[in-house]
Order: structure tokens, then C-alpha cells, then sequence
């Protein structure tokens, strides 16, 4: 109380939000189509309603719905808490400590779906939350026992305290994002004006904005994020929500490495990577956000990165798996050929590859904890590059039947499309790949057969003038293993698998 009246008498106090008038929209006005509501998600409303707990869609499912697309996720909101969610469902699990969270599971393995079910929040005044000093990052231990907790900045680190939906609604970010719908009685909640800026095209901050991006830094990126996303629809961001992005772009520095990290795969691998880095240079956010962001942007336009992107792009919008891993190790491609050359100086070609790898992972990513599959993906591609340049012995064989060759073959052709590699060492290793051992063994024995007049310009460049690519050390006489195999599994290109 002490510290409410002082923080009062000082002005610092943030001023109460309204919490918006609720609105209930029919389907007349939003005329949200029922096909495009996710089964699962309809069940999980459907059970909590069924227990007299109140439950609706919510965020940017109820926007894209709004919108005619159809939503990537389902986040559900409820009045009932994380632990009676979790009582109600066979496979439902509490997750998050800044916020609590419930994941209720259906299916498995690839076609699984995960619904995000979140209780509605309290509006708390900061003043009256928990004061940490430090951030998240040095403040874990104080904040284990905390459900309301801020920093000196006003920047929310705990955010577990329930309350009625219009309060739930005041925390939301864009005012686009905070709608509720109902799929059993079809109608939408809206307290903030949702479907009215959605039919003007805008995204809004709910509340003062400045304040909101203390809250939570991470908005700025969520607001480049949804221009980008709706931008093709015409969406804009409204001039006082945008105004402070760049002057409080620098709060981002305390947010901890592996949220900022899932933010920057969220821009660069929803479909929108490319749209995503025109808004942050139209907004003037280009540098400064995350170093490894800066270094998408700056290399955006390299051939190489931007076939990158636009490949990206492509294949979420056909539905199509994506690995950051791809597009991580062909941003930083670069980087590993520069430090490569450097290490051959010392070094047999094979570790003057890993320790140019290890410098690039050090220097440009760091702290992978938790995202060894994530480091071990990324090396794994670039260690494969130079074996597609060796097509003698058994060499091929075991590559192509390498659990990621995909993807390491994926990355070999972006290379050849962007010039840096001969067009017909992909068309090679295409075939390869899809034919059995005996034929494999055939097109092997052709290229011995063949001798071409190779000259290699560099490590990483093969000219032919044959008509067929080779490596240098090809063409010495192997004895062939003629053995019966299926031919390759074809898995997604990019997948994780
Ligand atoms: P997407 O289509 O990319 O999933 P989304 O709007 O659903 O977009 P989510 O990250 O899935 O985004 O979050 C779901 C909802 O939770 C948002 O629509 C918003 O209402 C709320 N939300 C998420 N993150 C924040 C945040 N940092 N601050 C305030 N509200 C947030
Ligand atoms: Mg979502």
C-alpha cells in the first residue's frame, strides 16, 4: 500500500488501463467459417464448457479466422486453472514458469497437435507486483515462489495471477489478437475494438504502448512479426504503436538468449522471413535487435541467403516441414567457408572444416544450451558439403544413406542454384539418391570412366569442362561393393527428421 501511495504521489504509477467494453459480435457480423476451427480445439473447449468452466479460442486464431486464413495454431483461454485444465485431459501438461501454461496433446509423432490452454490473467499494477532486482536472466531462485513479478524497468518476469476475462483481454497485446470466440455458440467477445481494426487493416497496441513494450520487450518483435504476417492483406502498424519501437528496441538486450532466439525463428520461419525483413528496415529495426538477426538482415540480399529465405517462405506456405537448422547453416555459410580457408593453412581439409565450424558456432550462435540437435543439425550439413564433391568408393553410398542427406543435399543444391557449385553435381547426386545400389554402382563406375579436364578454382568452387563435375581426387582406382539396397528413403527436405 506503502508503495502504491509513494509511487502515486510520484506519478510513476502506471495508469489503470479501461478494460474495454465487451462486445459480442454474431456470426452476421464476423462470419467466421466453422470448417477452419481445428477439431481439437473444439474439443478442448467443448470439455471445459461441458464442466461449467467458461473456454473460448482466442489470440491470433480468432484473428486469422477473422481474416479468412486459416489459423497455424489454436490457443484456447479459460476461467478454469492450469491444474483443473490438466485434470480433464489424457495427455495435458503444465509448461512455462513466467507463464503458466497448459499443453493439451492429441495424437502422435508428426500429426501431432498441441492446444495451448492459457487461465485468463489478472490485470495487476505493477506496483503492486513483486519487486526483483536483475532480470529473468540473473533472478531465477527469488522468482521461483513469485506469481506477479516486475523488475525496476516495470518488465513483467512472473505473470501467474488469474482473473475475469476482460482483465485477460486488457494483457493481450494487439487489439487484434485479443478476441475470444465461442465455436459452440459462434459468437465473438471483442473488448478492444478487435474487428473493427481488423476490417481497417491495423495493428494496435492495447494501452500505452510504451509501457506495454516495458512489460514485455518482446512485443517489438510480435509487432514486426504481425506486420509482416498481415501485411499482404494490407495491415499497418498505427503510428503510436510504432513510434517507439526503435527507441525501446535496446530493452531487448535482457531478455534471455533462448526467447530472443525463439522470437527470430518465429519471424524467419512462419512463411513471412522475407516480409519480416523488409518490415524491420521500413521500421528502422534492421540492427540491433539480436546479433544473429543483424546478420539475416545484412545478408538478406546475398544470392545465397536470399534463395535461403524464399525457399523458407515457399515451403510453409505449401505446408511443407522447416528446420532452422537450414536456414541457420545457410546464413552462416559464409562465415565457415572464410574461416575454412584460413584453417587450411594448418590443416588437413577435414578438421580445418570442424574447427571453422566450432569458430562459426562460437562467434555467431554461443550459448546453444539446449539446442544440441539445433548445433549438431547445422554441422552435420556443413560437414557433408565437401562429400558431395567426392563420388568414388563407398564414399556415396554412405552418405546417401545418411539420416539427414536431405537436408545436406537441399543445402548442395541451393549452392548450385546460387552458382557456387556446377548445376550438374546436384542433378548427379538427385538421381543417386533415387536409384538402387546397382544402378548407383553404374553411374559411379561412368564418372571413373569419364576424365575430365577439372580445374578447381577453389576449395568450395569445381569448374567442369567435360560436362561432368568431379573432385580432385577422384578417379583412382577402388574396388566396387556391389550390394542390394532399397532405395532412399525420401524425407522431407529441411525436416528434422
Ligand atoms: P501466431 O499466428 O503466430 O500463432 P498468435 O497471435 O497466436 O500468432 P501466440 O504467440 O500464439 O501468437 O500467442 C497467442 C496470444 O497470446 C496472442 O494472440 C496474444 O493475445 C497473447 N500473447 C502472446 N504473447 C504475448 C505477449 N508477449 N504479450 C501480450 N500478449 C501476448
Ligand atoms: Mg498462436
Amino acid at each position: 500500500m506503502i508503495k502504491k501511495l509513494l509511487n502515486r504521489l510520484m506519478g510513476t504509477s502506471a495508469e489503470k488501463p479501461k478494460f474495454g467494453k465487451r462486445r459480442v459480435a454474431g456470426f452476421k457480423e464476423h462470419a467466421i467459417n466453422l470448417d477452419l476451427v481445428d477439431e481439437r480445439a473444439r474439443h478442448v473447449v467443448l470439455t471445459l464448457q461441458e464442466r461449467g468452466f467458461e473456454a473460448y479460442i482466442v489470440g491470433g486464431a480468432v484473428r486469422d479466422l477473422l481474416l479468412g486464413l486459416k489459423p497455424k495454431d489454436f490457443d484456447v483461454a479459460t476461467n478454469a486453472t492450469p491444474e483443473e485444465v490438466k485434470s480433464l485431459f489424457r495427455r495435458a501438461f503444465i509448461i512455462g514458469r513466467r507463464f503458466r501454461i497448459v499443453h493439451v496433446v492429441y495424437g502422435r509423432g508428426r500429426d501431432h497437435e498441441v492446444i495451448e490452454v492459457s487461465t485468463f490473467r489478472a490485470y495487476l499494477e505493477s506496483a503492486d507486483a513483486e519487486q526483483v532486482s536483475g532480470s529473468e536472466k540473473t533472478s531465477k531462485k527469488a522468482l521461483s515462489n513469485m506469481s506477479h513479478a516486475v523488475d525496476a524497468s516495470g518488465r513483467v518476469l512472473r505473470d501467474n495471477v488469474w482473473g475475469p476475462q476482460d482483465e485477460d483481454a486488457a494483457r493481450r497485446d494487439f487489439t487484434v489478437n485479443a478476441m475470444y470466440y465461442n465455436p459452440q455458440s459462434q459468437e465473438v467477445i471483442d473488448y478492444h475494438h478487435g474487428i473493427e481494426d481488423a476490417k481497417k487493416r491495423v495493428l494496435r497496441m492495447i494501452g500505452d504502448p510504451v509501457i506495454r513494450y516495458r512489460e514485455d520487450p518482446v512485443r517489438i518483435i510480435r509487432a514486426v512479426r504481425f506486420a509482416a504476417k498481415l501485411s499482404g492483406l494490407g495491415f499497418s502498424i498505427e503510428t503510436k504503436t510504432a513510434k517507439p519501437l526503435q527507441k525501446m528496441m535496446s530493452l531487448l538486450a535482457d531478455v534471455p538468449q533462448s526467447r530472443m532466439m525463439d522470437e527470430m525463428l518465429k519471424l524467419l520461419q512462419t512463411g513471412h522471413a522475407i516480409a519480416s525483413i523488409e518490415q524491420l528496415k521500413k521500421l528502422s529495426l534492421q540492427k540491433g535487435i539480436y546479433p544473429l538477426l543483424d546478420v539475416v538482415v545484412d545478408r538478406s540480399t546475398q544470392v545465397f541467403v536470399e534463395l535461403a529465405l524464399t525457399d523458407t517462405d515457399r515451403r510453409v506456405s505449401e505446408n511443407k516441414p522447416v528446420a532452422p537448422s537450414f536456414l541457420l547453416a545457410c546464413v552462416l555459410w559464409s562465415d565457415v567457408r572464410d574461416a575454412w580457408d584460413r584453417h587450411l593453412e594448418h590443416h588437413a581439409p577435414h578438421p580445418a572444416l570442424q574447427e571453422a565450424i566450432d569458430e562459426v558456432f562460437y562467434s555467431r550462435i554461443g550459448d546453444v544450451s539446449g539446442r544440441g540437435k539445433l548445433a549438431s543439425d547445422m554441422r552435420e550439413i556443413w560437414l557433408m558439403q565437401p562429400r558431395f564433391e567426392k563420388r568414388v568408393g563407398s564414399g556415396p553410398f554412405t552418405l546417401v544413406e545418411q539420416a539427414r542427406f536431405r537436408a545436406g543435399f537441399d543445402f548442395m543444391r541451393l549452392r548450385a542454384v546460387a552458382g557456387e557449385i556446377p548445376t550438374e553435381l546436384a542433378d548427379w547426386w538427385e538421381d543417386f539418391s533415387l536409384e538402387d545400389d546397382g544402378a548407383r554402382a553404374d553411374m559411379l563406375d561412368l564418372i571413373k570412366q569419364s576424365t575430365p579436364k577439372v580445374q578447381r578454382v577453389s576449395k568450395h568452387k569445381t569448374v567442369v569442362q567435360n560436362g561432368t563435375a568431379t573432385s580432385p581426387d577422384d578417379g583412382a582406382p577402388r574396388k566396387r561393393r556391389r550390394r542390394r539396397r532399397k532405395p532412399s528413403a525420401d524425407a522431407p527436405p529441411h525436416s528434422e527428421a
